[in-house]
């Protein structure tokens, strides 16, 4: 029996070929014919004018903001809970950060909190923030219909995280294509990869932008010339290729991820004091991680889960530590904070690869209710 991992790559004969094709074809270069199609393929698929095949993620969110000039004296809001790329790109820019608490029902930015921030400050004659990054969640999109609406009303550049959701949708529209600009990854855990990649989605100007930023800014004249910074966050061809295989097949990367969510609540419903994160009927999910919720009354906390797990050679891990609670961060200003609070503390993310048999299922959810009954009996000993 193998180590079943949190959310491993998924890549079989047709990324294979792929791959080769692009090697074959001896474009080994940041440039080439597949990052092209793969960028063309991209927007299709999220339904963007145009795509930028970047090299991280993260790289396409620091785009985003070097783009809009955001720099030093701008505020930018991030959504409290998530992974720290975004809050990260705005340090990278030398803006200021400001966090946003999560609501119950998506676990992202609540916009009560965002709308109440932007009415302060319009009330009070304040200075509004440059931009907000709103995060969509494990594969779920925040309530985007109301943030964007927001954002517009106010004037404030909205940048859409979409890393962990691609294939996901919000009221029929897709992940990534609801902001201005739309950021995905595709490192090796999310649900499609090109080992390490991204991009960033919008209009076919910004987009053109995007990619000369990417590319040292290099104006097209064939002396090396340079009007401003660029950066070096071009996707290569060859990783282009295997992005193209990738995408090809992401419809049955999603529907793999629902089985094994599926599997799980129907495994884990009679389960008392384990629930699971809401998935809003005002959006299509993509299945990216199952995350459930540890009720305080199992008295058992998530990493005590995941350290049972791991001795059974499965790989869990908490739900992400809110931003407001970083070392890094401490003192940057939060709107709220108690929701993403609750939700690390009880958050528990079970293996999720589409790559999951269902006999791997069976030994997480095995192993989960070993996990529970042990600490419930330790717990009943003590008592
Ligand atoms: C993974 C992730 C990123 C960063 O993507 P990389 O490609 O790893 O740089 C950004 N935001 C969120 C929410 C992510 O989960």
């Amino acid at each position: 029996m193998g180590r079943i991992y949190l959310s491993p790559p998924d890549v079989g004969p047709l990324e294979r070929d792929a791959l080769l094709a692009a090697f074959d074809s001896n474009w080994i270069t940041p440039l080439g014919p597949e990052v092209d199609a793969f960028e063309r393929e991209l927007a299709a698929l999220c339904g963007a004018e145009s795509a930028a095949a970047l090299s991280s993620g993260t790289a396409a969110l620091h785009l985003a903001l070097v783009m809009n000039g955001i720099g030093p004296g701008d505020e930018v809001v991030v959504s409290d809970l998530t992974f720290v790329a975004p809050a990260n790109a705005v340090r990278y820019v030398g803006a200021d950060l400001r966090f946003v608490d999560a609501e119950r029902e998506t676990w992202n930015m609540d916009p009560d909190l965002l709308a109440d921030l932007l009415e302060r400050r319009e009330a009070a004659g304040e200075r509004l923030p440059a931009a907000v990054i709103v995060v969509d969640l494990y594969g779920q999109c925040a309530q985007l219909d109301r943030i964007a609406a927001l954002c517009e009303r106010h004037g404030v550049l909205l940048v859409e995280d979409a890393a962990e959701a691609l294939g996901a949708t919000w009221q029929g529209r897709s992940a990534g294509a609801w902001a201005e600009l739309g950021a995905f990854s595709f490192n090796g855990n999310k649900i499609m990869t090109t080992g390490g990649g991204g991009a960033l989605v919008g209009s076919a100007d910004d987009m053109a932008r995007a990619r000369s930023l990417a590319a040292q800014a290099r104006r097209p004249v064939l002396h090396y010339e340079h009007e401003e910074v660029g950066f070096n966050y071009r996707l290569s061809n060859l990783l282009a290729g295997l992005g193209r295989g990738q995408l090809a097949r992401l419809g049955d990367l999603v529907a793999r991820r629902h089985a094994v969510n599926a599997r799980y609540r129907e495994a884990l419903a009679e389960v008392e004091g384990v629930s699971f994160m809401p998935w809003d009927p005002r959006g299509d999910v993509n299945g990216w991680l199952t995350v459930v919720l540890l009720d305080d009354a199992l008295g058992v906390a998530p990493l005590d889960v995941c350290r049972a797990l791991d001795e059974r050679d499965i790989e869990a891990r908490p739900a992400w530590k809110p931003m407001h609670l970083q070392p890094v961060f401490a003192g940057v200003p939060v709107e709220g904070g108690a929701v993403a609070e609750d939700l690390f503390r009880r958050g528990l993310c079970l293996p999720s690869g589409s790559v999951m048999t269902d006999a791997d299922v069976d030994r997480v959810v095995g192993a989960l209710l070993d996990a529970l009954s042990v600490s419930r009996a330790a717990g009943g000993a003590r008592g």
